[in-house]
């Protein structure tokens, strides 16, 4: 392989279970076989970054995550070196991004298309294996998504908040006839992705719900329709809300809701809305339930649905999409020095776009 210049690089990483990620110095990553090293040009910040230094080592390994790891699954950056037998890989150079979910490529659902369910992939970049918060990191050539002029610190975010609010989307397009209306919980990073999304490619009218105003005047400028303050915030208890998001769905219910939040509020809420033969998906990790009887307490004839990232065709399209210009991807860019107080912010919403390290 071709090699970079430094040895060592600083990385923000979880050095153990249940400790703070900091920044320490570690060693310049080597690719191994199948595999290309990038240079990082930027990584988004998820709020399950904020959830990771949490995780229990009984969890975490159960899983087959390892300490230490370097946090960061939305990247974008150059391909810097070759591993062996990467002929099909672009040219070193070629700028990329790298598709955020881990998959095996082999399994029954890896080749039905399916990869956002393959069990081999709970491990990856940026969640117990080393990710994209450091100047480089390995990807398999399957990961590399050419971005044909797309700039890399736009390009960064789509790879998780906009593939896995568009898979989202995705889901629910059947349920979304002219007239009907989607609402979005927790217009964040997801969520305002999730906006555009149904903007793009559904005839639906978008309520978007969150407890900011701020992120509520963002989610009207990304093309909500219509904004609710909720869920859980001054006048926004459940029943409340979910009678509020019912008049704004013209009282018959929302054809679709995604909530991107997932507290007990908001699932309450957000399943309450849904009318029949609707849908209502489960994105936010925030750990709720929903308290009530399954028969007679769930929305008649609709779905109710839950996952874990997307597909690596969903990854594509999304950057697609953004290439088009039919999707926008705003962002505030930090560098990595200031990691810390980026995911502070992030934690306190009080970002306008999805903060991006530039390593
Ligand atoms: P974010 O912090 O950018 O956005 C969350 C938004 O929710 C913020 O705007 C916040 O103001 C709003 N909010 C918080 N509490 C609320 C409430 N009670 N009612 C309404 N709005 C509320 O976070 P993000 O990076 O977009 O992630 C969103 C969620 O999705 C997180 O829980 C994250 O862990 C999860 N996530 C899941 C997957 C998956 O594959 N299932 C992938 C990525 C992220
Ligand atoms: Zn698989």
């Amino acid at each position: 392989m071709t090699s970079t210049a430094a040895t060592t690089m600083p990385a923000y990483r979880i050095n153990d279970w249940l400790e703070n990620p900091r920044l320490v110095d570690v060693p310049v990553p080597q690719p191994g076989r199948g595999e290309v090293l990038v240079a990082v040009a930027a990584n988004g910040l998820c709020h399950s970054d904020l959830t990771m230094s949490q995780i229990a080592g009984e969890i975490g390994e159960l899983i087959g995550w390892r300490v230490p790891f370097t946090l960061g699954h939305e990247i974008a950056g150059a391909v810097a070196a070759l591993g062996e037998d990467t002929t099909d890989a672009p040219q070193v150079g070629t700028p990329v991004a790298l598709v955020s979910p881990a998959s095996c490529g082999r399994c029954a659902y890896c080749l039905a298309g399916r990869d956002s369910a393959c069990p081999n992939g709970l491990a990856g970049r940026g969640y117990g294996r080393d990710g994209g918060l450091a100047p480089y990191v390995v990807a398999p050539v399957r990961a590399l998504i050419p971005l044909n002029g797309l700039d890399p610190v736009a390009a960064a975010p789509l790879t998780d908040a906009g593939a896995t609010s568009y898979h989202a989307v995705r889901r629910v397009l059947p349920a979304l006839a002219p007239g009907g209306t989607a609402v979005v919980i927790g217009a964040g990073g997801l969520g305002g992705f999730a906006i555009q999304h149904l903007k793009a490619c559904s005839p639906a009218r978008v309520v978007a719900v969150d407890t900011s105003p701020a992120r509520l005047a963002v989610a009207r400028e990304l093309g909500a329709d219509e904004t609710v303050s909720g869920v859980g915030s001054e006048r926004g208890d459940p029943a409340r809300v979910a009678g509020a998001l019912k008049e704004a769905c013209g009282n018959e219910g929302a054809a679709a809701v995604l909530d991107f939040v997932g507290t007990d509020a908001t699932i309450t809420a957000g399943v309450g809305a849904v009318r029949p033969c609707g849908a209502f998906g489960l994105v936010g990790s925030g750990g709720g339930r929903l308290r009530a009887s399954w028969y007679g307490g769930l929305p008649r004839e609709a779905e109710v649905f839950t996952f874990q990232g997307s597909t690596i065709a969903d990854a594509h399209a999304v950057v697609a999409l953004a290439a088009a210009g039919r999707i926008r991807s705003l962002v505030e860019v930090f560098p990595l020095d200031s990691v810390a107080d980026a995911y502070d912010a992030l934690d306190d919403a009080t970002l306008r776009g999805r903060a991006v390290i530039t390593p």
